[in-house]
């Protein structure tokens, strides 16, 4: 069975370290291949390949730069369906949606062949005798990059294309359940004329992550995945004393006020709960209606629905299901158990996908769309993250009700408010404690000259992804104050010097 590597100084390496993961086609459950994982020996290798890498490549003209992305982007764009392919391959979303994934990385791209614009810093003439004061934004060195399973093209994209751009030098450690999207990417790369070393791949898992954040030379850490696992990344970035932005968990909630459009309310929900099999980070797994009244007609509506919602494989076509199956046999058994524990709780299942056999795919981690009425704030299917095609619909007393319910979650990364009457939405975007907020947009994605991130556990440290963020995120400042003397008249200053 084939082992993937590692992508170092634009080859495709082995590494040195034993340890492998298998690779599992989520739809068939059968094992396609097996990924290495990097030991602190990888990884200081990776680590001297990036580190090579940085004088040359800060060195060159921003715009330099941002044309090998310009040929990055068209090389993407020329091999958008094989790359589907592969994700569709190791994560299990449908086609349409692996190729979207592709296309909303790809604007973050587009942004980074603009990044020059962003590098220019600000100056300021005669701020006093002679003296003028001017600011740089300069590169770090070397960046590493940790993303989840769950967007093996997108989540990279936000990161490594700005850490470029910039100047910096990177090593993407991919998920290791779906790490083959990376590998062709950095091969694109290549050809579109990044030199050796700029960007890297490593692929691992906590122990290979730990030695790239260990060594010395690595100066900014970008991760995307659970709240545990970021706060961690956290931490150890912070014992160190480098920067990080760390990305994690949610529990996206969705207020339903009761004169929102019930057919526009139902789509958005199906999409928003069931696309990508609900493992996306803005899915939203909450309802939250604010009257029995619109509770009761939203279930109906849902129940409809979801019955027929198509799930399958997701590189068949003909007809090409809605959702897919889970990305592995242990997040299957973990979502299965919290539908059970959702049952335990008392809360009202009113359709149940633990059942549900793909057809000519027994062995695929399938669980069908499932939807819980009446749950309530004390349950763990409300408190924590479950990650799967689950959704809760909790009655709150009113609109304050709701809100508060909101504004006490453990996660704030997306919200969203369905309602015609815009004194609500715009209350609601002003109270709500969440990163990104959605007015009748149930999954509010910034684009990418926009930034991305969550508040509360959804995101450790102040800076976002991408966006005006990204760039303050991958540079750091330098301010200068320079004075050209006519002559050198003057005796030494031992006061703090004041500009007059
Ligand atoms: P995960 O936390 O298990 O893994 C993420 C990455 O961290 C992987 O590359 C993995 O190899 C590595 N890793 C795992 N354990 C580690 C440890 N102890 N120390 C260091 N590194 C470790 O996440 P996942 O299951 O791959 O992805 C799903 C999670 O990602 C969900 O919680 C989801 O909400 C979150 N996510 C968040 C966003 C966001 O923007 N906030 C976006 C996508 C996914």
């Amino acid at each position: 069975m084939e082992v993937r590597g590692h992508y170092l100084n634009n080859s495709a390496v082995a590494g040195t370290s034993a340890r492998v993961a298998a690779l599992f086609d989520p739809a068939t459950g059968a094992q396609h291949a097996s990924v290495a994982l990097a030991d602190a020996a990888d990884a200081a290798r990776a680590v001297h390949a990036a580190a090579q890498a940085w004088p040359a490549w800060a060195a060159l003209t921003p715009l330099a730069r941002a044309r090998i992305l310009f040929r990055f982007r068209e090389l993407m764009l020329a091999h958008l369906d094989e790359l589907a392919g592969i994700i569709s391959l190791e994560h299990g979303k449908v086609f349409a949606d692996a190729r979207a994934e592709i296309q909303r990385g790809l604007e973050v791209v587009e942004f980074a062949c603009g990044i020059p614009h962003l590098l220019k810093g600000e100056h300021s003439l005669g701020v006093g005798s002679n003296i003028d004061s001017y600011t740089l934004h300069q590169s770090l060195g070397v960046c590493v990059g940790i993303s989840p399973f769950n967007f093996p093209v997108m989540v990279p994209l936000w990161m490594f294309p700005i850490a470029l751009a910039c100047g910096n030098t990177f090593i993407m450690k991919p998920s290791e359940l779906d790490p083959s999207a990376s590998l062709f990417m950095a091969d694109l790369l290549r050809q579109a004329g990044a030199p050796p070393g700029v960007f890297n791949v490593l692929n691992g898992d906590r122990a290979t992550v730990e030695a790239l954040i260990a060594d010395t030379r690595v100066q900014a850490v970008s991760f995307v995945g659970s709240t545990p696992v970021a706060e961690s990344v956290y931490r150890l970035a912070a014992q160190r004393g480098i920067r990080a932005q760390a990305l994690g968990g949610a529990k996206n909630h969705l207020l339903v006020m009761p004169d929102a459009d019930l057919a526009q309310v139902t789509t958005a929900l199906l999409g928003a709960a069931y696309g990508s099999a609900g493992e996306r980070c803005m899915a939203i797994s909450v309802a939250v209606c604010v009257d029995d009244a619109s509770a009761d007609a939203l279930v109906q509506s849902l129940r409809k629905g979801i019955a027929a919602l198509t799930v399958g494989p997701g590189m068949q076509q003909q007809p090409e299901p809605q959702m897919g199956p889970l990305v592995s046999q242990a997040h299957a058994a973990k979502v299965r158990a919290y539908i059970d524990g959702g049952v335990d709780d008392g809360a009202t299942l009113v359709c149940d996908g633990r059942g549900f056999v793909c057809k000519g795919h027994e062995h695929g981690y399938f669980i069908g769309p499932t939807l819980f009425d009446h749950v309530t704030p004390g349950m763990r299917i409300y408190r924590e993250e479950i990650f799967g095609p689950v959704l809760c619909i909790v009655r709150a007393r009113n609109y304050d009700d709701a809100l508060a319910l909101i504004n006490a979650h453990e996660f704030g990364n997306g919200t969203a408010i369905f309602t015609r009457n815009g004194r609500a939405a715009r209350r609601f975007c002003e109270a709500v404690q969440a990163g990104m907020v959605g007015v009748n947009v149930p999954i509010p994605v910034p684009m990418a000259f926009h930034s991305f991130g969550g508040w509360k556990r959804s995101l450790f440290g102040p800076l976002h992804m991408h966006g005006p963020e990204g760039v303050r995120f991958f540079t750091r400042l330098k301010t200068i104050t320079a004075r050209w003397h006519e002559s050198e008249a003057g005796g030494a200053g031992f006061a703090m010097p004041v500009l007059k």
